[in-house]
């Protein structure tokens, strides 16, 4: 069984590779937030199923480890509250999502950087076990919820284990001293916000 998977974006100037990757746990979200952050990078297209779902890939951050390109991460947030949602700054491709702080540690790897010829995600990470948000989902009937015990099973195994015996530190995306992001995330403008949840909104017709 693999012991890692390669993570880089589509122009190939960020490379990582996510250790573990069978302890990672498969997600389909459809929330309109996933879906404005890939129209936000113009990658709907790569990003998102045809119910605007994006498969994530749930991981800790002590995981992932870069070998080149970190100083063209970037990353956004939607609102002052949001997530921080990373992407290679040199193609836009989407990297993944965090909280602001490494202290509830896990990653939400957006699979475009994840897709490796010759390497199915269903092979490295297993199947899809959670759908999450169906009702912001495009189209009708709206997909089933579904897998979120499974969520909340990696979550107190995975995040909170981390959180007690100090993995959570051991994360790329922030500064160890400050627990501040490696990037300070850009916050987008009411404008902004605005132009993208349009976006959304378009797409769902
Ligand atoms: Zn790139
Ligand atoms: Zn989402």
């Amino acid at each position: 069984m693999a012991i890692n998977h390669p993570l880089q974006c589509k122009c190939g100037t960020i490379k990582a590779v996510v250790n573990d990757p069978r302890s990672a746990n498969r997600v389909v979200c459809y929330c309109r937030d996933c879906q404005a952050f890939a129209h936000f990078l113009g990658r709907e297209s790569d990003v998102l199923d045809e119910r605007g779902g994006s498969d994530i890939v749930q991981t800790l951050p002590a995981n992932v480890t870069f070998t080149q390109g970190l100083e063209k991460l970037a990353c956004i947030r939607l609102t002052p509250k949001g997530l921080v949602r990373w992407y290679a700054g040199c193609c836009h491709t989407p990297i993944g999502n965090t909280l602001a702080t490494p202290k509830l540690s896990f990653i939400g790897l957006v699979h475009t950087c994840l897709e490796t010829p010759g390497k199915p995600l269903d092979d490295a990470f297993g199947p899809v076990r959670s759908r999450v948000n169906p009702d912001s989902a495009r189209g009708t009937p709206k997909p089933g919820a579904a897998g979120l015990g499974s969520i909340i099973v990696w979550f107190l195994s995975k995040v909170v284990w981390a959180r007690f015996n100090g993995d959570y530190k051991r994360t790329p995306f922030f500064v160890a001293e400050t627990g501040m992001p490696i990037v300070t995330p850009r916050v987008l403008s009411r404008e902004e916000h605005e132009t993208v949840m349009n976006a959304v909104r378009a797409a769902a017709r």
